[in-house]
């Protein structure tokens, strides 16, 4: 099946009951038994619930692996990860990354005496650097946010087998439209499914996708006995964001160089950040692993003014000034005073973060419609 029936077919069957197209949101928490474990395969709505199954089924499909395992939010499948892990264990992490999973790791993860190398990683042999005994698993997020850097996930896959480690994959930016990492060596791909797969901002949810039967049993046992799972109507919710989750990206892609091509030639504009850029560092694997370069882009001002992006962003009127990204709208955000407010000015500066910096989620309106939005709003 190609991907683009995969997105509306894949792991899906009509309802048993009543023929249903669309799975029905079994808003229950517990199923009734005939003989005590006389059940038709769900007991208990944290264990399993029907909606939430066609879902991770769903979420299997797409990725191409074999399990899929549905959160009630990105930090709760990323927190499942990590507690794979034992006190002692070492994690390699991508340096620019999302800073939730930046806090989850250092401010909670670390206490459990779990150790986080965090590497710039442009350059995959980097991480080789940092592998010892202790060592188990690799973070990786790629395209990273919000400085659109591209981490090659073969090479980072290659060094994850030769040493034995897990590595896990933030596929949140690129979506399995443009990436699917499985097939490129990853173990593990995590999602915010809060962003382009329910893609209509309505939601908070997150994923994990494995091909290995052992590591699926054993996330699913964290996932049960930890019991940080999504609700049924959530359930529903992406499932039907996923079906459209193709042609959504295609016009992600499609507007996302538009913008970043208007920007690239604005005399206000100093740097854009955007994979599909011959200029970029790692334009070429970016080409090699990704199947476009998706809907985000980052840019500064001539200048650097801090005041002058924060203008840009109140002036934005079909962009939405606001946190998250992947819906249908357009978004824009400062990281300085926003997602990255919490990190000192000097720190945030070293991976790009500086003051006039303006994330763009490119949303799928008319490509004039937001060409002409930033032109009014940059003047
Ligand atoms: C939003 C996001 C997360 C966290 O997901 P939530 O659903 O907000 O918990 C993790 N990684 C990336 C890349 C994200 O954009």
């Amino acid at each position: 099946m190609k991907f683009n029936t995969k997105t509306i077919h894949g792991g899906q069957e009509h309802d048993k009951a009543y023929g249903a197209v669309m799975p029905p949101i079994y808003q229950t928490s517990t199923y009734a038994q005939s003989t005590p474990g006389g059940h038709k395969g769900f007991e208990y709505s944290r264990s399993q619930n029907p909606t939430r199954s066609a879902l991770e089924n769903a979420l299997a499909s797409i990725e191409n692996g074999n399990f899929g395992l549905a959160f009630g939010s990105g930090l709760a499948a990323i927190d499942a990860v990590m507690k794979l892990l034992n006190p002692g264990d070492e994690v390699i992490s991508t340096n620019d990354l999302y800073g939730g999973s930046y806090r989850l790791f250092t401010s909670i993860f670390e206490r459990f005496g779990i150790k986080f190398h965090f590497v710039g990683m442009e350059n995959a042999a980097n991480i080789e650097n940092y592998v010892n005994d202790n060592t188990k698993l690799i973070w990786v997020e790629t395209p990273t946010n919000p400085m659109m850097n591209i981490i090659d996930i073969k090479a980072a896959a290659k060094i994850a087998k030769k040493h034995d480690l897990i590595l896990t994959v933030d596929n949140t930016f690129a979506t399995p439209y443009l990436q699917q990492p499985l097939d490129l060596g990853a173990d593990i791909v995590m999602h915010s499914a809060t962003k382009y797969l329910g893609g209509h901002s309505d939601v908070v949810m997150g994923a994990l996708v494995v091909k290995d039967k052992d590591l699926a049993d054993k996330l699913y046992f964290i996932q049960n006995a930890s019991g940080a799972v999504c609700g049924p109507q959530d359930s529903f919710l992406v499932l039907r964001g996923i079906k459209t989750l193709h042609i959504r990206m295609q016009r992600h892609c499609e507007n996302g160089r538009a913008v970043a091509e208007y920007l690239n030639n604005h005399p206000k504009i100093e740097n854009v950040y955007w994979p599909g850029f011959e200029s970029h560092p790692n334009h070429d694997i970016a080409k090699s692993q990704m199947n476009d370069f998706g809907g985000m882009v980052s840019f500064t001002t001539k200048g650097n003014s801090y005041e002058d992006a924060i203008k840009i962003v109140e002036n934005l009127k079909v962009f939405t000034l606001a946190e998250s990204l992947g819906g249908v709208e357009s978004l824009a955000g400062h990281p300085a005073s926003m997602t990255h407010a919490s990190i000192p000015k000097e720190e945030r500066e070293k991976t790009g973060v500086v003051d006039s910096l303006i994330r763009l989620s490119v949303g799928i309106e008319d490509e004039a419609d937001l060409l002409e939005d930033l032109k009014q709003a940059i003047g």
